[in-house]
């Protein structure tokens, strides 16, 4: 009767493997990495909220480790090892309020991507954008007008919302905008298309992954639950995946 007591074991073993992926081989160290984040405000971590300080714990574990934090139109234009951008998206008044004195203070750089109309969340005013333009520490990306899934719009709403949130980001920036962020990132090949044909340089997506970059309207990013422990962090960073 004692291969019973295996099975405890054996499912305790499942689970760990199931959602520590140590057992995955890292990635290389210069590969970028791209992190995404949504709202920082105090409170419960989760898929959409981090609080600030355990963001800033991630940020000083990256940079001890020897890697730089850069815009996302940077990793495009120069060499881009061991680099890390961290990006924000939807535009969350905390970012302002909660994350960027933070960020000023250690000097980091990180690219929000807005959807100047969104509705349901405390938005950025455009005061808290021009002043974190004005930082040049941040880089103001588009993500559509009203956050709008791609794919469920005809072909000349969604140009419309491409091309319309980048004219309207610029406006509230003061700044040229350059990068993209498909909401949910639900997108088809039509639409990496539109976004190029719009002007952006780059693009990014929802795609757990570490890879070099081939395709700058398909950029890979690891999003980052706020819940997520430090070894969960450790796992996301050195392999790009990791279950919460
Ligand atoms: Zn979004």
């Amino acid at each position: 009767m004692q291969w019973l007591l295996l099975i405890p074991l054996l499912l305790a073993l499942l689970w760990l493997l199931g959602n520590y992926t140590f057992w995955m081989a890292p990635r290389p160290r210069r590969l970028p990495r791209l992190l995404m984040y949504h709202d920082t405000s105090d409170g419960p971590g989760s898929g959409m909220n981090i609080a600030p300080d355990r963001l800033m714990t991630q940020i000083q574990w990256m940079k001890n480790k020897g890697h730089r934090f850069v815009k996302v139109s940077e990793l495009l234009d120069r060499e881009s090892e061991n680099c890390v951008a961290i990006t924000l998206d939807d535009g969350f008044a905390s970012n302002y309020r909660e994350l960027f004195p933070r960020l000023r203070k250690e000097n980091i750089p990180c690219t929000i991507y807005l959807a100047p109309h969104i509705e349901g969340i405390d938005r950025l005013t455009p005061e808290q954008i021009s002043e974190m333009q004005a930082s040049g520490l941040v880089e103001f990306g588009a993500h559509t007008l009203h956050h709008i899934n791609l794919k469920n719009c005809s072909d000349e709403q969604a140009r419309q919302e491409i091309n319309d949130s980048k004219q309207a980001v610029a406006a509230l920036s003061g700044a040229p905008c350059n990068s993209f962020s498909y909401p949910f990132g639900r997108f088809e090949e039509r639409h990496a298309e539109m976004v190029r044909a719009a002007g952006f340089t780059s693009a990014v997506t929802v795609k757990k992954a570490i890879l070099p970059i081939t395709d700058p309207f398909r950029l890979p990013r690891i999003g980052i639950n706020g819940a997520a422990n430090r070894l969960q962090f450790h796992l996301a960073f050195t392999r790009g995946r990791y279950k919460l």
